[in-house]
Order: C-alpha cells, then structure tokens, then sequence
C-alpha cells in the first residue's frame, strides 16, 4: 500500500471522512444513484465505477460525473446502497449502467 500522509488523514479521517469507491468494493456495496429531477433511480457497480473515476473518488461526488437516461439531468444524487434499507429493484438488472451515463 502507498505511505498515507499521516497529518492530513488524522484531520479527515477524525470526523466524516467521505466513503470513497475503494471503501465501498472492500464493503461489498454498490452505489444507489438517484436523479433529484424526475426520480429515477438505480443501483450502479461499484466495480464499473471506480474503473473509471478511481478507487480515492468519493461516493456522494459520483453524482457529479453522471447524467440521467430519462430527462438527461446531472442533477444526480449517489449513496452507498446499504443493504436492508428496503427493497431494491432489480427491474433493471444487477449490471450495466445504460440508465446513467458517466460523463466524459
Ligand atoms: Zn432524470
């Protein structure tokens, strides 16, 4: 592993340290992405993910580099998919993110 700057990730790492992509795959989690604008939503691969933007890209700033299938709004909001939140849908499948589009 990379040597870690001890004085910056004292200060972060104390309070809120936002989860990164990296945190998530270790976890086991995917990320539950919603658009604020017309409600859609699904589950994106943590893996698919962090190939693209890295495993240090914090979860709730994924949002910024997605755009809405349906109404095409970056108005994308991103949140670990913590598991017994409810049910999750699997309308759209376990994989693929045709239905938001990382933004290039
Ligand atoms: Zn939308």
């Amino acid at each position: 592993m990379g040597r870690l700057k001890h004085s910056d990730l004292a200060a972060d790492d104390r309070r809120q340290r936002k989860a990164t992509l990296g945190d998530m795959a270790v976890q086991g989690l995917d990320v539950f992405c919603w658009c604020n604008r017309c409600g859609h939503n699904r589950v994106l691969a943590t893996h698919g993910l962090m190939a693209r933007l890295g495993a240090e890209f914090p979860v709730p700033e994924v949002g910024t580099r997605l755009r809405c299938s349906m109404c095409q709004s970056k108005d994308v909001a991103t949140r670990p998919n913590w598991r017994g939140l409810g049910p999750v849908t699997r309308h759209w499948g376990a994989e693929g993110d045709a239905d938001f589009a990382a933004e290039s």
